[in-house]
């Protein structure tokens, strides 16, 4: 599509939360005009997100209300049952049940994007590089030197979200708290099997204010670690460092990794409800809105990083907020009311979340619950 011919919407990312609002809006608008760009190839031999691959009860529940069903091809044979919750300075241990899928991470994208219906333009290996807002739209640089337009522009692009940088920064100041809810997630990929099927939650306040994990995963073990991004930035430990300690404590506790592994990082958003931010709305209402959904927005855990049931929900919501405006002219600031709307129960989620992460993160509270064995086995 040239110039002449802008789009009405353009997402930015192909992850859980872009591919499900692209399919759902293909499948519910079929004359809008909708491009989904991704970076990746999100080829078999593709670089895998930095992620557990795990698919928790909510996100189930989810894929089962928009009438999906993960093909069992997905899964890997180990599925982790129970989680096992490590204090890595007390040594105290509890297991929980906590039925979770144990997914191929990039197998769960490439079946989301294949079933995007084919009015949906999908442009796998293309990065948007840079956008700017131009009349009553936004203009779009992407990575073969093409310029498009749109009106609309919805960010999908995961925890380092450019677009909503770019919107903060033009309404002053929220870019700055947002620093203090990123962390950086640092995950190590063992060429060797775990020898138990559970997944450990590990935590030690010399690491960090989050967690640590190992998942066992077929013909490799990974073992990860979230870790405040300030913290590293102001000359703390180095990332390599803290993941050094992390194995030394863990072999304290049994937990061996013979292998070198393969290292992989990104950025990992944990947010209050307050860092939540869904988008700026459109030139005197009309088009020109920009959004933001998944990660991008802050929709995750702040407990648990779970984050594939809230982007899940958070592209269903903005999919109805934007069905809603379909065929009255897609004004900016009534889709972005409609998903600020549809939204609500999901804020309260996180605040809740962010309740229970002061509860689980202070040790001794946490060393209260676990030594109670509340919901233990
Ligand atoms: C280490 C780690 C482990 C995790 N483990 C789990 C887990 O086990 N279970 C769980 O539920 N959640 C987990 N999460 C959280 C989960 O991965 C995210 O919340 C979820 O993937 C968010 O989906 P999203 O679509 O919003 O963003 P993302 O999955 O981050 O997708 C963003 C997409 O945008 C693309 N993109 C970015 N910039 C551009 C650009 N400029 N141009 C084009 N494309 C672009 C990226 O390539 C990517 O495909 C984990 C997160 C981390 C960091």
């Amino acid at each position: 599509m040239g110039e002449n011919q802008p789009y009405d919407l353009v997402i930015i990312g192909a992850g859980p939360a872009g591919s499900t609002l692209a399919r759902l809006l293909g499948r519910d608008c079929p004359d809008l005009r909708l491009l989904l760009l991704e970076k990746r190839a999100l080829t078999t031999d593709d670089r895998q997100k930095c992620c557990g691959g795990l698919l928790a009860p909510d996100a189930a529940k989810i894929l089962k209300r928009m009438k999906l069903t993960p093909p069992a091809s997905l899964f890997q044979s180990r599925q982790p049952l129970k989680v096992r919750a490590l204090d890595l300075k007390s040594g105290r241990s509890c297991s929980y049940p906590r039925p979770y899928g144990n997914l191929d991470r990039l197998a769960l994208e490439r079946w989301l994007v294949s079933l995007l219906p084919p009015q949906v333009e999908f442009r796998p290996g293309c990065a948007c590089l840079g956008f700017g807002r131009r009349g009553e739209g936004w203009e779009i640089k992407v990575s073969n030197n093409e310029t498009l337009r749109c009106r609309l522009l919805v960010s999908a692009e995961g925890a380092g979200s450019r677009l909503r940088r770019y919107l903060e920064s033009q309404s002053g100041g929220q870019a700055r708290r947002r620093d203090r809810a990123l962390y950086l997630a640092v995950q190590d990929s063992f060429p060797e099997e775990w020898r138990s099927s559970e997944h450990t939650a590990f935590f030690h306040p010399g690491l960090t204010d989050f967690y640590g994990w190992v998942v066992p995963k077929q013909g490799e073990t990974l073992l990860g670690l979230a870790m405040p991004l300030a913290a590293s930035r102001r000359g703390g430990k180095t990332p390599g460092q803290v993941m050094a300690e992390a194995r030394a404590l863990l072999a304290r506790q049994g937990y061996h990794f013979a292998a070198e592994p393969a290292r992989r990082a990104c950025l990992l958003l944990r947010p209050c409800a307050d860092d939540l931010y869904l988008g700026a709305g459109g030139i005197d209402g009309l088009g020109g809105g920009a959004l933001c959904i998944g990660e991008a927005a802050g929709w995750i855990s702040p407990s648990s990083a779970e984050g594939f049931s809230y982007a899940f929900a958070s592209a269903r919501a903005l999919a109805g907020a934007i069905r809603q405006e379909y065929q009255k002219g897609l004004k900016a600031d009534n889709i972005l009311a409609g998903y600020r709307r549809g939204t609500r129960l999901l804020r309260l989620n996180i605040a809740w979340k962010g309740l229970k992460a002061r509860v689980m993160y202070s040790p001794f509270l946490r060393a209260l619950i676990m030594a109670s064995g509340v919901g233990a086995e």
